[in-house]
């Protein structure tokens, strides 16, 4: 748990800072559409300050992914690197009827949470900000010069073969004798 930092840790020290490099399988079963996490890790950075009844988390974490083209199937892989802030407070706090106007304003937000009086845990959070970085259905980055390139050629109309037809078993091969001009 190398991204669990005490809330006594943070009451000595006012802020704290930390380096850590998550494991790959702490996304495991939770990537889709033919990701595999690469690498040896995920680093992480986080920068934790203790304001009053709130608890601010700064975090960058970095990934590295592999996928297929969803167009073309090229192999390909994509590099994460965000960073995101993500606020704590006191539990109950969030669903409590008698916020002040500075909690109320903070429960409006989706990147604030509740810790539990004791710790708090970024490792989940990093994982659901990878998560997001991973489009549904990924593609060359540039699909007017990688392997896309071939699907991006100007539309053309298209002619069946003037023989696909022409199989005698065919059920349908007794309308080619049908003269449509005459009826
Ligand atoms: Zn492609």
């Amino acid at each position: 748990m190398p991204l669990r930092i005490t809330l006594d840790e943070l009451e000595r020290k006012r802020r704290v800072e930390r380096d850590a490099v998550l494991p790959l399988d702490c996304c495991a079963g939770l990537l889709g559409g033919g990701w595999t996490a690469m690498g040896e890790g995920f680093p992480v950075h986080v920068d934790v300050r203790r304001a009053s009844q709130v608890v601010e988390a700064t975090v960058r974490v970095q990934g590295r992914f592999a996928f297929a083209c969803s167009r073309c199937a090229e192999p390909l892989e994509l590099v994460a690197d965000l960073t995101f802030e993500h606020r704590f407070m006191r539990p109950g706090s969030l669903d409590a009827g008698d916020l002040t106007p500075e909690e109320a304003a903070f429960n409006a937000d989706p990147e604030l949470s509740e810790h539990d009086d004791v710790a708090i845990d970024l490792q989940g959070l990093c994982v659901e900000y990878l998560l997001l970085e991973l489009p549904y259905a990924p593609g060359c980055p540039d699909a007017s010069t990688g392997e896309c390139a071939r699907w991006n050629e100007p539309w053309q109309p298209w002619d069946p073969p003037p023989e696909a037809d022409d199989d005698p078993d065919s059920p349908w091969s007794a309308l080619r004798d049908v003269d449509l001009e005459k009826s």
